[in-house]
């Protein structure tokens, strides 16, 4: 269990028409679903490519989800870990020194 899912607050609602229209007009658009993050087909989650409430044609493509390999939950994770990367803890490296014995 990773518990991702736990923290996610879920804040974009779907418009009513997500399910007769809009998942209906991305499949036709990509019918063997493939995948927008690994580029194989079989996703099963229609995926916002920009988080958020744009449920445009462009922002929307499909992903592997609940299927391997769950492109769109290492996505997620990769977005947490970018964030860490970008304020990394100060102090671990330091720069290379000549062994003294060695002068
Ligand atoms: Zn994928």
């Amino acid at each position: 269990m990773s518990g991702g899912w736990a923290r996610s607050t879920r804040k974009s609602r779907l418009p009513s028409n997500w399910r007769s229209e809009i998942r209906p007009a991305a499949h036709a658009r990509n019918p063997d679903h493939i995948c927008h993050i690994c580029g194989q087909p079989g996703g099963d989650r229609l995926d916002h490519k920009q988080p958020g409430d744009d449920h445009s044609p462009e922002n929307l493509d499909w992903a592997h989800d609940a299927t391997p390999p769950h492109c769109h939950r290492y996505k997620s994770s990769r977005e947490g870990h970018a964030a860490k990367a970008a304020n990394p803890p100060p102090g671990r490296k330091r720069p290379p020194e000549q062994h003294p014995g060695l002068l």
